[in-house]
């Protein structure tokens, strides 16, 4: 799994000294054009030229979703590394390095508020956390996300990213796909909407289970979607594959997902389907109340510090 890959890669470095200090510019991936962070952000990480769609932190994710405020849920949560597991380097200290970098204790964030007035249960992964993987705590976040929409009767919206499930916690990783699986099987039953976005990548495990499993499988223009990696097919299957293979194009075109939406459109879409699937926007939305305090700083309702 090609979990360490940067995407947004600073400017390559050149033989004279650069007078621009770093960070400023990035280089687009797409269409080699170099563009000043600060218009990239305001065009939600897509390339204004070539419209590459540039990786978002889960954060940047819930801020273009939610209207405003958001509760966020379960930060506390923290794999106990069950197997004690070591391969490079021990499981335990790539998660304390994940953790400083990121300011998270895992590869998602689980949140409610309002999305076009429709108070909607949003989950968003964050790929810079050990490749978006899904462990236990992903696993366990995804799962209660869901099981608080049932509660409050919302909506639910997942926004995968993710290099699949994590090996380090081997088959209690993989249990988390049954486990999400059957917490949206209990969402379906009580008619209520789920749509997954699948972005840039959505692999292994993590395709193989919720993100594949929305009432609408949205993605992202030019995504890598898929089970096994390209390479590994190829090697397997001993042939070379088609142009654009596991590329959401490819998928829209072979049914296996249902639109590929440009992120500036993606909430417009998301707010439609949820009118479409019977949504309406909440009390809260109707009187403009904020529905509490913002961001991931914020203290868990009712979530204490525990491990999964
Ligand atoms: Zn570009």
């Amino acid at each position: 799994m090609a979990w360490f890959t940067k995407t947004r890669k600073p400017m390559a470095p050149t033989d004279k000294v650069s007078r621009v200090p770093e960070g400023l510019y990035i280089k687009c991936t797409g269409c080699t054009q170099v563009i000043y962070n600060k218009d990239l952000a305001a065009n939600l990480s897509v390339c204004p030229r070539c419209a590459h769609h540039f990786k978002m932190t889960a954060t940047e994710r819930l801020a273009t979703l939610f209207d405003g405020d958001y509760t966020t849920y379960d930060a506390g949560l923290v794999s106990t590394d069950p197997l004690e597991f070591n391969d490079t380097k021990p499981y335990k200290s790539r998660l304390k390095s994940s953790i400083a970098a990121t300011g998270m204790n895992d590869a998602v964030v689980t949140a409610t508020g309002l999305l076009d007035g429709i108070e909607t249960v949003v989950a968003a992964m964050e790929y810079t956390f050990i490749g978006g993987s899904m462990g236990v705590v992903v696993g366990e976040k995804v799962t209660r996300a869901v099981e608080r929409a049932l509660a409050r009767r919302s909506p639910v919206v997942i926004v995968s990213c993710s290099g699949g499930a994590r090996m380090m916690e081997g088959a209690l990783s993989l249990m988390q796909m049954a486990k999400t699986s059957a917490a949206l099987a209990r969402l379906d039953r009580a008619r209520l909407p789920f749509i997954s976005v699948l972005t840039d990548p959505t692999t292994g495990g993590v395709t193989a289970s919720f993100a594949m499993l929305g009432d609408l499988n949205i993605a992202e223009p030019k995504a890598l979607i898929g089970f096994a990696g390209p390479r590994v097919i190829e090697q397997t299957i001993k042939q070379k594959l088609p142009e654009g293979f596991q590329r959401s194009e490819f998928l829209l075109e072979h049914g296996m997902i249902d639109m590929v939406v440009d992120r500036r459109e993606l909430k417009a879409t998301i707010a439609r389907a949820l009118r479409f699937m019977g949504a309406s926007p909440s009390a809260a939305a109707a009187t403009a109340t904020p529905a509490g305090p913002r961001g991931p700083a914020t203290p868990d309702a009712g979530a204490v510090p525990e491990s999964a």
